[in-house]
């Protein structure tokens, strides 16, 4: 089954928010897919005489191969649907008129256009439905001006009122869908974002700073670029929880997590992996560039004045650990290690200060 529905939709890759182009697009093949049998059938029947279509099977012959290269233009190619479905769309309509001129002793043939309108609201939304129901209606007028035997007037009524209300009923159908799918689209980035970060701080958490900082590391390694990584530890601050309360804890790691974010690069990545312990990836920075960074992170963090609800400013300061990547290549763990260990040089060293294992950098 797989395999089957590899061969007819290719194996296109979507990404997160695009499921309502990979429907049209699964959707398009699919309507192509059921095209082709049909037209091959049209087309035995025209020549082995049981269903003769006179001049419509060039039409249908000429449609078939089109269908065929549609198929090979859009498989694989999502980013040629929209042209693709025109193209399926306006050869479709022409389809159908050539029918309806050259056909007429099929009184039925007149529902073909149901299934194109119904089709193009789905693929191409509300104006382009809009559109072709209009196209139908029209070009069907001016055709049964120009048969021998036209549709009788009733029966063109019930054609147009019929169009008419297949149109409003896909319309709704297509506005709500696209609504539908724009609040799963939002509400799907909401969870994903409620799963990556810390709803205190706002950084990433554990899991998301790791993923992401691999996948960092990898990319860095390939293109032989730098990186580095900070762990950062504000100083005695079970005693700001014991002396002002939590929400008063609260306030400083959320302002703590702003100043960071402030001074750190888009590319930068924050992460708050403890009680009081926040990590930062740098990349593209070596252990000099990390220094400054960590030094200049210490001293936002020192500068920071917070305010609790009891009317009390708040000063706090962070020892941060410094570790960069080496030419042996670190994995993250030991990376974090060796920035963990740094850290509590920097405490050891007397707290508000920046470490790497090899330097430390003396408080201002
Ligand atoms: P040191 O300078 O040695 O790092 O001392 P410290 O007091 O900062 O370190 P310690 O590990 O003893 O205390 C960390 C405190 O962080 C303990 C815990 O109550 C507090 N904490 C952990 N998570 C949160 C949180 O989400 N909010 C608040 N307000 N406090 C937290
Ligand atoms: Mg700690
Ligand atoms: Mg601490």
């Amino acid at each position: 089954m797989r395999a089957l529905r590899k061969v007819l939709l290719g194996s296109a890759k979507f990404g997160d928010g695009e499921e309502f182009l990979q429907f049209k697009y699964s959707f398009a093949l699919a309507m192509l897919w059921i095209t082709l049998p049909l037209l091959l059938l049209f087309i035995a029947g025209d020549l082995s005489g049981a269903n003769r279509v006179g001049l419509h099977g060039y039409t249908i012959r000429a449609y078939f191969l089109l269908c065929c290269a549609l198929v090979l233009m859009i498989r694989n190619r999502p980013d040629r649907l929209v042209m693709g479905v025109w193209v399926f769309a306006l050869a479709s309509l022409g389809v159908h008129l050539s029918g309806f001129l050259f056909v007429p002793e099929d009184e039925s043939r007149l529902v073909w256009f149901y299934s194109l309108i119904a089709g193009t609201y789905i693929l191409l939304g509300r104006r382009a439905g809009a559109a072709i129901a209009v196209a139908s209606i029209a070009t069907v007028a001016v055709a049964n001006g120009h048969l021998a035997v036209p549709v009788s007037a009733r029966g063109m009524g019930t054609f147009y009122a019929s169009v008419v209300s297949l149109s409003v009923i896909f319309h709704v159908f297509t506005s709500r869908s696209v609504s539908f799918h724009q609040a799963m689209v939002s509400s799907q980035a909401r969870l994903r974002h409620l799963s990556d970060h810390d709803p205190l701080t706002g950084a990433l958490n554990a899991r998301s700073f790791t993923r992401q900082c691999e996948q960092l590391m990898q990319l860095a390694r390939r293109e032989g670029s730098a990186f580095a990584l900070l762990f950062i530890d504000l100083d005695h601050f079970k005693s700001v929880n014991d002396q002002h309360g939590h929400d008063a804890g609260d306030a400083v790691l959320r302002a703590v997590a702003d100043a960071l974010r402030n001074r750190l690069r888009r590319t930068d990545l924050l992460g708050r992996i403890g009680g009081e312990e926040f990590v930062v990836f740098l990349p593209g920075a070596d252990a000099g560039n990390a220094m400054t960074v960590a030094e200049a992170l210490r001293l936002d963090i020192q500068s920071l004045r917070i305010g609790t609800a009891a009317g009390v400013t708040l000063v706090i300061t962070a020892s941060i650990g410094v570790s960069a990547d080496t030419a042996e290549g670190l994995s993250l763990q030991a990376l974090q290690r060796q920035a963990d260990q740094a850290m509590y040089q920097a405490k050891a060293g007397g707290r508000n200060r920046v470490s790497s294992l090899a330097i430390q950098v003396e408080r201002r």
